[in-house]
């Protein structure tokens, strides 16, 4: 079968260290071009500043792979599907839970895909801790996800930026893992959220969950923080009701059960993703999940509000 031709939006950092060599070492996509408002490009494909010029200039286009920052994507998702082509999304898939509904209703109506992905859930540390917990009730969970923004994100304001996320932009992929393995629905009981000075989004925040379908006495718990200097935190511990403990250590990436080692593989999360992105396609299926997105829209409705240090790169 003929590789899927697709084009990439936004040659920034996740373009650059994922999807471009990911697309380019996977037999079943070709890639036919890339749009960069500053005029980035990739040796033999073509460079357009817009979407528009793209459209216009490659017909036979399948997708496209929006990797802008969450604000932008949807107007060029929009885009993208009234001019005829599938479209995958990077994390989170918008800035509002209404954006995404909105979405699905305009790819549902162009009969087009959407994929709207979360990188952390392909990993099969993940797939296994969620088999494990397959008709398990949760007693106690514990999120602890802390990383340095200044590594991570370096000179990157719209994280600051209303819509940014702020530290929810890394805090999603834990809460994508959570709602992907925790087999009863989670709501954002309380959240902390910790604003710098100059901020328009959270540096730090601190969930309580509630399980409606749970027992009254489970503990359900997330913490993020943005602060972190020195060795990274990307941990999720889980007990379950008869005594099960499993630990997903590194993003995901090495599960530990009971204290022993269980699945463990080194991250090929973006590889997966544009596997599956190829089944969707030759399926004729989008894959659309807003579990992760609907936590955070939670956690800022009930979320109390506090005040740190202005923050500077
Ligand atoms: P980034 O380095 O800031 O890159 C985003 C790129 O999008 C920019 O470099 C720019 O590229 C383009 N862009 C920016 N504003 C735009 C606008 N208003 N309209 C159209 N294009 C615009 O950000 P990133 O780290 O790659 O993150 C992008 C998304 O990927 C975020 O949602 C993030 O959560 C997700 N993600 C990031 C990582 C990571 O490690 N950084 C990991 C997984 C997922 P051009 O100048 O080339 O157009």
């Amino acid at each position: 079968m003929a590789p899927y031709r697709i084009a990439v939006i936004g040659l920034g950092k996740i373009a650059q260290d994922q999807h471009l060599p990911v697309i380019a070492a996977n037999p079943g996509f070709e890639l036919a071009a890339v749009v960069s408002q500053r005029g980035l490009g990739v040796p033999g494909v073509p460079t357009f500043r817009t979407p528009a010029e793209l459209y216009a200039a490659v017909p036979d286009l399948v997708a496209v792979s929006v990797c802008t920052p969450p604000d932008a994507r949807t107007a060029i998702a929009r885009e993208a599907l009234d001019a005829g082509k599938h479209v995958l999304l990077e994390k989170p898939p918008a800035t509002t839970l209404s954006e995404v509904e909105a979405l699905t209703a305009v790819a549902g109506r162009r009969q087009r895909l959407l994929f709207a992905t979360w990188h952390s859930r392909f990993n099969p540390a993940v797939a296994e801790a969620r088999r494990l917990l397959e008709g398990r009730t949760i007693r106690r969970l514990d999120v602890q996800w802390k990383e340095d923004v200044r590594h991570w994100h370096p000179g990157q304001d719209w994280v600051w930026q209303a819509g940014g996320f702020g530290v929810f932009d890394p805090g999603i992929n834990a809460l994508s893992i959570v709602t992907e393995i925790v087999p009863s629905p989670l709501s954002v009981a309380k959240a902390d959220l910790t604003f710098p000075s100059n901020s328009d989004t959270p540096i730090a925040a601190t969930l309580a969950f509630t399980c409606l379908e749970g027992p009254e006495e489970a503990s359900l718990s997330a913490s993020f923080d943005w602060r972190q200097e020195g060795e990274q935190t990307w941990t999720i511990e889980i007990e379950t009701a008869d005594g099960t403990l499993l630990a997903l250590h590194e993003g995901g990436t090495r599960l530990v059960i009971n204290g022993e080692p269980g699945v463990s593989a080194p991250s090929e999360e973006y590889q997966r993703i544009y596997a599956h992105w190829a089944e969707l396609l030759a399926a004729g299926r989008s894959d659309v999940d807003v579990a992760p997105l609907r936590l955070v829209a939670d956690a800022f409705l009930v979320g109390r509000r506090h005040d740190t240090a202005a923050f500077h790169w």
